[in-house]
């Protein structure tokens, strides 16, 4: 079987590789950030509708959905939905490369491999509707085109209108510049950071520094809340969960001698354990009252949750190390680090199983190191062929599956640390 599907992607990349690199290149001149993609969108859908698919575009108007197969020819028609999913937009910055595909958007780049992404998941969609159209998918496949990834509100807009309705897993690919080309990185477990914002604001009457007793010392509180949060996370988070939280700015007061009637101090909280994301604002919001009614001041924490780690499902990590493995070589998937980026893929994985690996995007031996969001950020663009590799054979290693098991295992719940075996 798996034979056949690399002898059918050989074919299928040798005739339309070109195309897909064509239209990497061609969004790549025509970046567009968060919200904005709509001529990305509108491309990616002509050629699904070229290809007898019916996209459904998202209600505000940028990122779409598509169904391929139905399953039917399946004997078990209901059997759940997998879900592929690529991100459409750029970041706003200017690109520096000088290559004939460099953004002709004013202060927009694909300095994060959006459009390689997409680029991809379009090759594989169409890819799998031939496979659909001789009767040789054997369930299924959603393709999610995600807006807005970057500003960490996409994912939830799909979520919002319904794209995870019956999928039973989800998987996805982000670029990896320090890896080779032809190489895919995997975990089990946490892949991405959680990255929250929180700002707390104090408040008192306010008075002279020779009086402190007679009225609230602001900025001694401020001071003690300032030190006494992330000391606290030592000793009431596990420590594995690598809870942190580091001030960027304090303000308080305007006069030597005065005691200020309010200051503030803002930061940001990472987090590499999903739990433990989850019960960080009811811990800070404790830890600010007893800090705060200590020095009879009050103080207002405001907590802005961003994004939460992206947990890998041990299960959905499994087969894209073993659909990579047969369609790469198994000295080509390895093993990758958690960072502490953020991905709002992580959303997602709070609704279904699935995985996110890195796709190889380094030209061996070269002398340039790429890093992501950067301006001068680029591919070497075999990756996009091997990213089709990956996502047609994962899917299909994901569709076999379920069609093996009579109960797909997709609803059971997912850990919230995930893998707490790793280190
Ligand atoms: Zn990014
Ligand atoms: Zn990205």
């Amino acid at each position: 079987m798996e034979g056949n599907v690399q002898r059918s992607l050989d074919a299928f990349l040798a005739l339309r590789g070109p195309e897909l690199i064509a239209v990497r290149r061609d969004l790549h001149a025509h970046a567009e950030p968060s919200y904005a993609e709509y001529r990305t969108t509108s491309l990616v859908a002509e050629r699904l509708t070229a290809a007898g698919l019916r996209p459904k575009v998202l209600p505000r108007g940028t990122g779409l959905l598509v169904d391929v197969g139905s399953g039917e020819t399946s004997d078990h028609p209901e059997r759940a939905v997998v879900a592929l999913r690529a991100d459409l937009d750029a970041l706003p910055m200017a690109d520096e490369k000088d290559v004939p595909y460099r953004s002709t958007a004013p202060g927009a780049c694909h300095a994060c491999g959006h459009d390689v992404h997409t680029a991809v998941l379009l090759g594989t969609g169409l890819f799998l509707a031939e496979q659909a159209a001789a009767g040789l998918l054997p369930g299924p496949v959603r393709l999610i085109f995600q807006p807005a990834e970057e500003i960490g509100t996409g994912a939830q807009d799909v979520i919002a209108a319904g794209g995870m309705a019956s999928v039973g897993r989800i998987f996805a690919l982000h670029c990896d510049p320090r890896l080779d080309v032809g190489k895919l990185g995997i975990r089990s477990g946490a892949i991405t950071a959680a990255c929250d914002h929180i700002k707390v604001r104090v408040e008192g009457p306010g008075g002279h520094t020779a009086r402190p007793h007679l009225t609230a010392d602001v900025v001694y509180a401020l001071g003690k809340i300032v030190t006494e949060l992330p000391a606290a996370l030592s000793r009431r988070v596990d420590p594995r969960s690598s809870l942190s939280l580091v001030w960027g700015r304090i303000n308080a007061g305007s006069a030597l001698n005065a005691i200020p009637d309010a200051g503030i101090a803002e930061g940001t909280v990472r987090c590499l354990d999903d739990e433990a994301w989850h019960a960080a604002p009811d811990l800070f919001g404790e830890l600010v009252r007893s800090v705060a009614s200590a020095y009879g001041v009050t103080a207002e924490l405001t907590y802005l949750r961003n994004v939460p780690p992206t947990v890998n499902e041990a299960t959905s990590a499994r087969m894209f190390a073993t659909a990579a493995e047969g369609m790469l070589g198994a000295d080509m998937v390895v093993h990758t680090q958690q960072s502490l980026g953020g991905e709002d893929f992580a959303w997602y994985l709070d609704c279904v199983p699935g995985a996110l690996a890195r796709l190889g995007t380094r030209t061996p031996g070269a002398a340039v190191e790429y890093d992501l969001h950067q301006p001068s950020f680029d591919i070497d663009e075999r990756a996009i062929g091997v990213g089709v590799r990956v996502m047609a054979a994962t899917a299909l290693t994901a569709l076999w599956d379920s069609a093996a098991s009579p109960e797909p295992p997709a609803r059971e719940p997912l850990a919230g640390a995930a893998d707490s075996s790793a280190p």
